[in-house]
């Protein structure tokens, strides 16, 4: 083998392998999955679970188990991401002391068939996906291993500690204008770094909205995707916070301050 050459068009694939797997984490695996934030056609679920697989962070049960674990015990021993155990365990220590989630808290999701397809074949889905896929795409202009190692090695890299940040950097630096009552946080800057998971205050304070803040415009692929998915009819009972109880809230939490 000589020297391995990137195209443009490997860079590209690369990018789109990362938008199109991150979003499926944050409109899917988090927004839809961890918190009922919509309901979603079966076309939108069956590319969450194949985008999220392609991501791989597990399965969709056991990212959900996960992350509902760390919204109910937030900050706590029982939180996987547990923050004032520090900044390291919360960004990546908790990936290699991971125990098993109790999958009782997902059985809202496991009684769906797609779910569990997804989660028992996890491995090979992810495998297939997050590798075979950009590869034997870029195979058309010649470049496999080009790009088995950027669209596949290196964007897996990147994209985990970009999500990672969300449980590392959104609980230690920002404001709190929501609530004080658990250490997440936000910044606008932390928008481009974790691809809109942007205001983690927000986030923690009304969980079950759609979005991660109250500006449309404010980067958030996630928020977007969800609402061009229920403009086609893809996306229903979209929750979202009412302008009254966000004031009331965020009345009440200067007045703390
Ligand atoms: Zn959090
Ligand atoms: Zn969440």
């Amino acid at each position: 083998m000589g020297t391995i050459t990137v195209s443009s068009a490997t860079l590209w694939l690369a990018f789109g392998t990362f938008a199109f797997s991150s979003t499926a984490i944050t409109a899917g695996y988090h927004r839809l999955y961890s918190h009922r934030s919509y309901q979603a056609a079966w076309i939108l679920r069956f590319y969450y679970l194949i985008g999220g697989a392609m991501a791989l962070q597990g399965s969709a049960l056991q990212w959900a188990a996960q992350h509902r674990d760390h919204h109910t015990f937030c900050d706590g021993p029982k939180d996987p991401y547990n923050i004032n155990l520090g900044f390291w365990h919360a960004h990546l220590g908790w990936v290699v002391r991971q125990t098993d989630p109790d999958y009782g808290r997902v059985k809202d999701l496991s009684v769906e068939r797609m779910n569990r397809w997804q989660h028992d074949y996890y491995g090979t889905v992810a495998f297939v996906t997050s590798f075979i896929w950009p590869a034997a795409i870029a195979s058309l202009w010649g470049e496999f291993w080009s790009a088995l190692l950027v669209a596949g090695a290196i964007r897996l890299v990147i994209q985990w500690h970009m999500t990672f940040c969300v449980n590392s950097v959104a609980h230690y630096w920002g404001s709190q204008k929501y609530s004080q009552n658990h250490t997440a946080r936000g910044s606008w800057w932390l928008a481009f770094l974790v691809w809109g998971e942007m205001d983690h205050n927000y986030h923690h304070t009304f969980p079950n909205d759609f979005r991660t803040g109250t500006r449309w415009y404010d980067f958030d692929p996630g928020k977007w995707f969800i609402s061009v998915a229920a403009l086609l009819g893809l996306a229903k009972d979209v929750k979202k916070t009412d302008k009254e109880r966000i004031e009331r809230v965020t009345l009440a939490q200067t007045a703390d301050d």
